[in-house]
């Protein structure tokens, strides 16, 4: 079977206890990707003193000439797309259409990011005093610790890399164990591209052991993490007492509303991607519909006949629609949940169980549930899976307000012919990203991505923001008038004297 290893001070190593752990097809189980290194303290400790060395001499390198390097890794995403989402539908199990998107974003990313080192912009501004110029400008922080996700293993990575790297940082990474082989592609690639070896360092591990041990390390000054809520509180709470500048992106439990005067066929092409693509694993995910009761009947009846003729299916099979959970852990939860809804009282439409007939992989039978209450607790928490909770509501001050009501902020979306509603609903829904005729999910690489309450922390990732998190900003004073001006107690051009 084929070991892959770390990637550490310039070089492809073994873990120190000679500990692997298997990397499994979510839709074939008996098919063995690979094994990945178990890691600990040790070798992050080791990753982190060669990625101090790395970043002395890559933040000396003029940002431009750092971009040029994030292109050259667009152009390698480029030329090797297909054989990218092909790795990464294999371990990760959704069809070849998603990963190929999945591929595309990281593209996006590079792209976007090489552009960006020829613009970190700061500010001139004017002194308040005589011959002195003021400034900032962005300096880059250090290490930064990069945890991710399973479910895009490779566009996050690359939201989170690439605007630290054109910012002049180094990298300790560590993919979701799920799916290491994508990490490990892409730690190739940005080597092949020409990053100095010592600017990025790879640990493959778990997330207690190889994730805590990042999380805690006194010399990584920024850690950057996307997973639940629950683990993200953990790492916030070690980066708080650690004074550690922190990004977190994390849970959603995001509604599509479909309002009496939407576009039916459209509305119900969104629900239907929203939902089931993924396999309802996406932080963007509908698992809330919030329909209108004027076509809530009609709605739902066409929701229901659609998702029965969904073709569930290994993703790198032709005509499959809806792929495997990550895990069996994943489809026990989605089971249990599956048991509170029928235990609340709501409505089991369709689905409700394994859909063994897909395959030996993981496989769960999209689920709609109708009659869902807003406190219902399939309606209030994180299921992460393929159930869709229908929820009936008379006005749209009632579908706002339904929307609103969960912990959860990440994205929304509204279905509308009235351009007065559909600003009203991007003013009123709790969210960082609402969608108006289009579902919840549809992120662009080059605007911020994240969400609010306890999606995130209030930084984003994407776009323009994100480079402000991966820098630091400094105000550089240049006094050039040959005599001590003392701000605020010294005259100002324009004060009367
Ligand atoms: P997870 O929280 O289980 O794991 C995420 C990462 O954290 C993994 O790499 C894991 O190994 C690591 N980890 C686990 N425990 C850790 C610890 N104690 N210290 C440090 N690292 C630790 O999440 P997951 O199951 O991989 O992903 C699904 C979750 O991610 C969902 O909640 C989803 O909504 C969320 N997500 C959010 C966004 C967003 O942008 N808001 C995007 C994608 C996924």
């Amino acid at each position: 079977m084929k070991q892959f290893n770390n990637f550490i001070a310039g070089r492809w190593s073994a873990p120190d206890g000679g500990a692997y752990f298997e990397n499994r097809n979510p839709a074939n189980p008996s098919d063995v990707i690979g094994e990945f290194p178990l890691s600990g303290r040790a070798e992050v400790a080791r990753a982190v003193e060669s990625a101090r060395r790395g970043f002395e001499a890559w933040r000396r390198w003029p940002a431009p000439a750092r971009g040029d390097v994030l292109k050259r890794v667009g152009d390698i995403m480029t030329s090797r797309k297909e054989e990218i989402a092909d790795a990464m539908t294999r371990e990760m199990g959704k069809p070849l259409v998603e990963t190929r998107g999945d591929v595309q974003e990281g593209i996006d990313t590079a792209y976007y990011a090489s552009s960006e080192g020829r613009r970190l912009f700061g500010h001139t501004v004017p002194s308040e005093l005589r011959n002195k110029w003021a400034m900032s400008f962005r300096r880059p922080i250090g290490v930064a610790g990069i945890i991710c996700p399973f479910n895009f293993p490779l566009a996050i990575p690359t939201w989170k890399m690439f605007p630290a790297l054109v910012c002049g940082n180094a990298c300790v990474f560590k993919p979701a164990e799920d799916v290491p082989h994508t990490g490990t592609i892409l730690v190739e690639i940005l080597l092949e591209a020409g990053l100095p070896p010592e600017v990025i360092q790879l640990v493959h591990g778990m997330g207690e052991t190889a994730g805590a041990a990042i999380v805690e390390h006194p010399d990584i000054p920024l850690i950057s993490f996307t997973g639940s809520t629950e683990t993200g509180r953990i790492v916030g709470e070690t980066c708080g007492r650690m004074h550690k500048r922190l990004s977190l992106e994390m849970g959603g439990k995001n509604a599509q509303i479909v309002l009496d005067d939407a576009d039916l066929d459209l509305a119900l092409e969104g629900a239907l991607w929203g939902a089931f693509g993924t396999t309802g694993q996406r932080c963007t995910a509908t698992s809330r519909l919030i329909l209108q009761s004027g076509i809530h009947d009609e709605f739902v009846g066409m929701l229901l006949a659609k998702t029965r003729s969904l073709k569930l299916g290994d993703g790198r099979k032709a005509g499959t629609d809806v792929g495997p959970l990550i895990n069996e852990a994943s489809r026990k939860k989605v089971e249990r949940y599956v048991d509170i809804g029928v235990e609340d009282g709501a409505d089991m439409l369709c689905g409700g169980r394994r859909a063994e007939e897909a395959g030996d992989g993981y496989f769960f039978q999209p689920t709609i549930f109708a009659r869902v209450e807003p406190d219902h607790r399939i309606a209030q928490e994180e299921i992460f899976g393929p159930v869709l909770s229908v929820i009936r509501v008379r006005t749209v001050d009632e579908a706002f307000a339904v929307n609103n009501s969960v912990r959860y902020g990440l994205s929304s979306s509204v279905y509308t012919g009235s351009v007065n509603v559909a600003f009203r609903a991007l003013n009123e829904l709790d969210n960082g990203i609402t969608y108006v005729n289009a579902p919840t999910i549809g992120a662009e690489a080059h605007l911020p991505f994240g969400g609010v309450k306890q999606t995130g922390n209030g930084h984003r990732e994407g776009g323009w923001e994100v480079y402000e998190f991966y820098s630091e900003t400094k105000v550089g004073y240049v006094d050039f008038s040959g005599t001590l001006q003392r701000a605020q107690i010294d005259n100002y051009a324009g004060s009367p004297t």
